[in-house]
């Protein structure tokens, strides 16, 4: 080989080089955790702006744990057809409230729903009275959520431990809609997810004080109320102890959220952080062993 050749050469060699490190860097943004082998359950924390919308998916059945706000809902059904949905197995409004259950209406026109689980809190809102108004009409099963219970999703023993709300009702709260709200753990194998819902400090108060520690320890959490600072006491993350955290909120939002202090806290924990204003739907895998989380941006 001649010098040139022999440079020319190099300079190939350095450029596949180059780009093979950049690949894996590209790869290493989005695979932050050893990839599952193959994935059992998959959690779809969907970005529809400002709300929650969360599909959990395993042994071909699906569970959607709130449908975001109304204006969203056409974006919603979309995403959700798009992972594959054609019919939802079970239903779960985790508080009445237009973030999370504006988008019912949409979801029950395009799906055929198999049970719906609500927490029987009260409200005159109207999104409220129309949301039990179509379950009746459809004749859709409804169930309350009340904790302690347990909710099993497919023959591969994959469940929802329902933590909260749990009676006597939490009374006198900043929000006792957002207290009462439905807080679910996903477990499957060794996997645990925490889907914390609208939950306030004083619902995290009362988690502690009922919940064995353990009970309450999840790989990854859905953040309580859009990261707000009103939620997401210290003891309580703690405890949790996520490696991974997804918060749901709109780029432009009334709450100002993110909520710096959580954001401290959960960067104190040293939990990898996601939200779906800057990384659209964030979607988890799962063997039962190994979790990979990948995001839309
Ligand atoms: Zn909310």
């Amino acid at each position: 080989m001649s010098p040139i050749k022999h440079t020319r050469a190099l300079l190939l060699l350095l450029t596949i080089c180059a780009f093979m490190l950049a690949g894996c860097a590209a790869a290493a943004k989005t695979n932050l955790v050893p990839a599952a082998a193959s994935s059992k359950l998959t959690v779809t924390v969907l970005d529809v702006g400002q709300g929650d919308a969360i599909l959990v998916q395993t042994d071909g059945k699906n569970v959607l744990v709130d449908a975001g706000p109304r204006e969203n809902s056409g974006k919603l059904v979309r995403s959700l057809k798009s992972n594959g949905v054609t019919r939802i197995d079970i239903l779960i409004a985790t508080h009445p409230h237009a973030d999370h259950i504006g988008g019912m209406g949409a979801v029950l026109e395009a799906f055929g729903v198999g049970k719906v689980y609500d927490t029987g809190q009260l409200t005159a809102a109207k999104t409220y009275g129309n949301f039990l108004k179509t379950i009746k009409s459809k004749k859709i099963q409804l169930e309350l959520l009340r904790a302690p219970s347990r909710i099993p999703i497919g023959r591969e023993g994959a469940a929802l431990e329902v933590i909260m709300p749990a009676e006597p009702f939490l009374q006198a709260t900043r929000s006792d809609l957002n207290s009462n709200s439905a807080v679910m753990r996903l477990v499957y194998r060794n996997f645990s997810m925490l889907l914390a819902a609208d939950a306030t400090s004083e619902a995290e108060e009362r988690m502690l004080a009922v919940c064995e520690a353990g009970k309450l320890k999840a790989d990854v959490l859905k953040v309580p109320h859009h990261t707000s600072r009103h939620s997401n006491t210290v003891s309580w993350l703690e405890t949790v102890k996520p490696e991974a955290a997804i918060a749901t909120y709109a780029r432009e939002n009334d709450g100002r959220f993110p909520h710096r202090s959580t954001l401290k806290r959960l960067e104190k924990l040293g939990a990898r952080y996601f939200n779906t204003a800057d990384n659209g739907s964030v979607k988890v895998l799962t063997d039962g062993d190994k979790y990979e989380i990948r995001t839309e941006k």
